[in-house]
């Protein structure tokens, strides 16, 4: 029987679920993966992306892990691609590629004064608290009034870890070091800016109202945001997300906090709507001073235009959380205006014939952009992976397909890879470390101390 030797780069849900759909598909050939990773960790976004607070989500690792566990796929972790293993050496030992590796740079915001000390990306600050490796161990937490650009999800889950206090991520598997310097946390006021209105914000009912069950945080809302116009009604009243999100915003405005009135919780989370920033001030040391934001208004169909009206807002800090953006693979087409492997349907294009590339194949984020939630990986997943079949004919011909050939080639450039064994290893390890505090885990963050407790 033919034999289909498949490598996929990167272990998160997207790589995962293409070996899980392949391996259950109805093929005609036998499949062996190999799935490559440049963490010492498998999992990607659900251990780095996903807010240490959100076990519920966190527990996709589960299903995640029942498919690893099932024993006929190989994992490779802490191997980078395009330095410890190229897409040549691909081409020698595989059938074909199918790239997961997802987006995890921010998208940049072209206003004077983004560069400022103390402006920054949400995914940097993501990955410090969810413990990634490659991102130093202390941020800095100084700031009184922050500022938080975008009203999607990852807004939402920045301005509740700077707004919420140390103590209550005690419960959750959030690393020593981020506890530490939360607990540092200068802030009293975070600031959130969705250049659109109440109605057309990107972010779900159940992590709004999360917000406003944050202890000893108030939530602000302002009154001259909820003039809808018949657009905004339309929305509320056809779209059955936006009705729950306008009801948890409408109960804010019935709290003490509105239009910053009364109150009486240390911090404040403010939601301002219509609101476009254009300027971030700068002190005399170049750091964050203000934002400055044009006052918008609807457009009538779903958008917003200028007012001309200028406002501005003290703050020392400053993030933008305007989406994430896919990072170019060594060899691999990309297009660099949406962040993507150029692909129909998961199967690569080169960048400017649009000619399919055999053998390369993309799925998830750095197919499809950074859009949807964890499960919609799933269906773009199976789209892939049934291209990849129809396609045998079209596959590489690999000139040392043998499974043994990988470890030996990792083993000859001296790349300390970890495998499933170590994964399993390093996953007690956090288990036994979370054990005398009653935490479910305690993330080990340190990339060498990864790799040590995995090849132990
Ligand atoms: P997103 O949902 O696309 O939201 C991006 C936000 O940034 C939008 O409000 C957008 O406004 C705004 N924006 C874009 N460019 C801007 C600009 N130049 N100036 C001002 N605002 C700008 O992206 P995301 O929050 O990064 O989330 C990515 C995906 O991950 C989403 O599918 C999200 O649901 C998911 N996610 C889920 C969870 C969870 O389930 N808990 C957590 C995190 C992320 P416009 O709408 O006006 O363009």
């Amino acid at each position: 029987m033919t034999k289909l030797r498949l490598a996929i780069v990167g272990a998160g849900p997207a790589g995962i679920y293409a070996a899980d759909l392949l391996l259950k598909a109805e093929r005609k050939f036998d499949v062996s993966i190999d799935l490559f990773e440049q963490l010492p960790a498998p999992y990607g976004l659900v251990r780095y992306g996903v807010a240490p607070d959100h076990p519920r989500i966190k527990g996709i690792i589960n299903a995640l892990r029942d498919v690893l566990d099932r024993g006929d796929i190989r994992l490779f972790g802490n191997v980078r691609f395009g330095e410890d293993i190229t897409l040549d050496d691909l081409k020698r030992h595989y059938n074909a590629v199918i790239f997961a590796t997802g987006a995890v740079r921010d998208t940049s915001l072209d206003i004077p004064g983004i560069d400022a000390l103390g402006s920054y990306g949400a995914a940097d600050y993501v990955s410090w608290f969810d413990g990634h490796p490659d991102v130093p161990r202390e941020w800095p937490l100084d700031a009184a009034s922050v500022g938080v650009i975008g009203n999607g999800n990852v807004a939402l889950d920045v301005s509740r870890m700077l707004a919420k206090h140390a103590e209550d991520l005690l419960v959750t598997e959030v690393p020593r070091n981020v506890y530490e310097g939360m607990k540092n946390s200068a802030v009293t006021d975070v600031h959130v800016f969705g250049r659109r209105g109440p109605a057309q914000v990107k972010f779900t009912p159940l992590e709004l109202r999360e917000l406003g069950e944050l202890r000893d945080v108030d939530m602000v809302v302002y009154d001259e945001d909820f003039d809808y116009d018949e657009a905004s009604k339309d929305a509320v009243a056809s779209n059955k997300q936006v009705m729950v999100i306008d009801r948890v915003l409408q109960s804010w405005r019935k709290l003490d906090s509105v239009n910053n009135a009364g109150g009486t919780a240390s911090r404040r989370l403010h939601l301002h709507f219509w609101a476009k920033p254009v300027e971030v001030r700068k002190d005399e040391q170049g750091r964050v001073a203000a934002l400055v934001y044009e006052r918008t208004k609807s457009d009538g169909a779903g958008g917003a235009v200028g007012t001309g009206e200028m406002r501005e807002i003290p703050m020392q800090a400053l993030y933008r959380a305007i989406g994430y953006f896919g990072s170019p693979l060594p060899d691999v087409p990309f297009d660099k205006k949406h962040g993507v492997i150029p692909n129909r349907e998961g199967q690569v294009l080169e960048t400017k014939s649009n000619q399919r590339v055999p053998g390369i194949y993309a799925t998830g984020w750095i197919k499809r952009g950074p859009v949807g939630l964890i499960g919609h990986t799933k269906s773009d997943a199976m789209e892939t992976v049934r291209h990849l079949i129809n396609d045998q004919g079209s596959w590489w011909r690999p000139e040392q397909p043998e499974e043994e050939a990988i470890p030996a080639l990792l083993q000859e450039r001296g790349v300390l890879w970890t495998d499933l064994d170590g994964w399993h290893r390093l996953d007690a390890h956090e288990i036994a470390l979370g054990e005398p505090e009653g935490r479910a885990r305690i993330k080990v963050v340190p990339r060498d101390e990864m790799v040590r407790v995995s090849r132990d």
